[in-house]
């Protein structure tokens, strides 16, 4: 079992998609763990992102993902983290295979309606930054 680090970003949340990411991620056997509707700050968002400062599209990413609440969720599967990157699709809906969650549902390019951790340090970099009060009991 793996957890992973999944947020509905503030385009699929005006979209009311948030309910349909969680339908797939389920029907897919997947485990809610913890949930929580937020905005993000600037702090918070430059951290979540920091990989990206200095990029031509930074600016344009912080804006998007502070313009409104989003869903920040954690979930567990078996390899969670692969798993969710197949299911969320490529970065670019444009390129998203029909049957992701991008592919289906989006067409801006900027506005991707998911973000899911990369990598297991993303993932618990993530599920820190996002939910420091939650401690998982390590067996799990
Ligand atoms: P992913 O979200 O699939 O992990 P990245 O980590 O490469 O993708 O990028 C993080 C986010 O930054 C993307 O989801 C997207 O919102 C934005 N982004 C990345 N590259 C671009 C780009 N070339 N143009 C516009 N937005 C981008
Ligand atoms: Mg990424």
């Amino acid at each position: 079992m793996e957890k992973t680090f999944i947020m509905v970003k503030p385009d699929g949340m005006r979209r009311k998609l948030a309910g349909e990411v969680i339908k797939r991620l389920e029907a897919k056997g997947f485990q809610l763990l913890a949930a929580r509707v937020l905005s993000m700050s600037r702090d918070m968002a430059s951290e979540h992102y920091k990989e990206h400062q200095g990029q031509d599209f930074y600016a344009g990413l912080i804006k998007h993902i502070t313009s409104g609440p989003v869903l920040a969720m954690v979930w567990q599967a078996p390899d969670a983290i692969e798993v969710a990157r197949l299911l969320v699709g490529h970065r670019n809906p444009l390129k998203a295979a029909v049957g992701t969650i991008r592919g289906d549902y989006a067409s801006i390019s900027a506005e991707n309606l998911v973000h899911a951790a990369d990598s297991p340090e993303a993932a618990a970099r993530e599920i820190e930054l996002f939910f420091p009060d939650v401690k998982y009991d390590s067996k799990e």
